[in-house]
């Protein structure tokens, strides 16, 4: 059988990749890496090729399920479909930092900088439509307001049945930032799957409200997948670590892959009083401070091109200077 590890890089597009390699060397030995390496495959058939009891080999894949090497499919145990997932799955489990340290994450920055957000940004430029699209902040709406189902984080946690609270694993991998760390809000699905592995913590739905409210406080950007479907997970980004905004803004192909709100900042140039706040937390350079003819002060003024209509500069603007303006109509959500 070719090396394990070498198959396993390979299935996600990485066969020659010695950063790759030595991760995967990290996160499983070479037994394990075999059994990762066979899978879909029957516990029985499994047993039977390794020599090894069921109950054996039942307990290895649980024990790989929990470090997030392998996932819960249709077809049974699989590996990772790609990178993504991987990453993902890995590096939010605070657990294996008792094992690790911080290795297993270096070894994650290193391959991403060196080899992956290069090649990511490559995949993204080709997308037709984004896949992640920010939502406001619901401290940025006013109450006459009316949002969608699927760009209210209000509506999407009623809707919801079951929360988890998991690490942002970008913010454990990239370290650029000091924004929090226990702020990825699981739903339903994804929730019972944190819960199940022992990498989320369950929440009731006011805690995950609160959550949301931390987040915004940070100055963290509300992101869901980009449908008009109920969201499995809010992430609450930031652009120096999120493998979305960091990578695709450093190869100028962000707006490939992620979506703007339906809003847009706007500023209230008598209010202002120019303390430059928003131009601190805007996570996308959307703001610069202009000189107004008769004004002493400098005001805010938002650059219409880089608004994401996060709301981020809104809910830190003591002087409720800003408020986010709709300007894409509802069909811009896609279905
Ligand atoms: S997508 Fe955003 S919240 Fe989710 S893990 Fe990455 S930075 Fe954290
Ligand atoms: S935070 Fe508010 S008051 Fe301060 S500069 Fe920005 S808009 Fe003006
Ligand atoms: S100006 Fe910046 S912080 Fe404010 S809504 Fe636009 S992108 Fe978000």
């Amino acid at each position: 059988m070719a090396d394990a590890y070498v198959v396993l890089a390979g299935k996600l597009g990485y066969a020659e990749s010695e950063r790759l390699g030595k991760l995967l060397r990290r996160l499983m030995d070479k037994e394990e890496a075999e059994i990762v390496a066979s899978l879909p495959c029957p516990v029985a058939e499994l047993a039977q090729k390794l020599g090894k009891k069921e109950e054996k080999v039942n307990e290895m894949l649980k024990k790989l399920f929990e470090k997030g090497g392998i996932f819960m499919t249709s077809k049974g145990y699989q590996f990772a479909r790609d990178i993504f997932q991987l990453h993902d799955a890995t590096a939010c489990d605070v657990r294996s930092d008792k094992v690790w340290g911080r290795e297993l994450l270096d070894l994650w920055e290193d391959f991403l900088q060196a080899e992956w957000y290069a090649d990511w940004a490559k995949i993204v430029q080709t997308w037709k439509m984004p896949l992640w699209r920010a939502i406001p902040a619901r401290k940025a709406i006013s109450k006459e307001t009316k949002l969608l189902p699927s760009e209210d984080v209000e509506a999407i946690l009623d809707k919801a049945t079951r929360f988890a609270l998991t690490s942002c694993s970008c913010r454990r991998v990239g370290t650029r930032c000091d924004s929090p760390v226990e702020v990825c809000l699981q739903v339903n699905r994804a929730a019972e799957y944190a819960i199940t592995r022992g990498t989320g913590r369950e929440l009731t739905k006011d805690e995950a409200m609160k959550i949301m409210d931390v987040a915004e406080k940070a100055g963290l950007v509300h992101s869901v997948f980009n449908g008009s479907v109920v969201a499995n997970v809010i992430c609450n980004c930031c652009a120096d670590c999120c493998v979305f905004y960091y990578p695709l803004t450093k190869y100028g192909v962000l707006e490939k892959g992620v979506a703007k709100s339906r809003f847009q900042a706007e500023v209230d140039k008598v209010a202002c009083d120019g303390c430059q706040t928003c131009v601190e937390r805007c996570p996308f350079e959307a703001v610069d401070m202009v000189k107004i003819p008769g004004e002493k002060k400098l005001k805010a003024q938002i650059g219409s091109e880089k608004c994401f209509g996060c709301g981020v500069c809104a809910v830190g603007c003591d002087s409720e200077a800003i408020r986010l303006v709709e300007i894409r109509p509802p069909e811009y959500i896609p279905v």
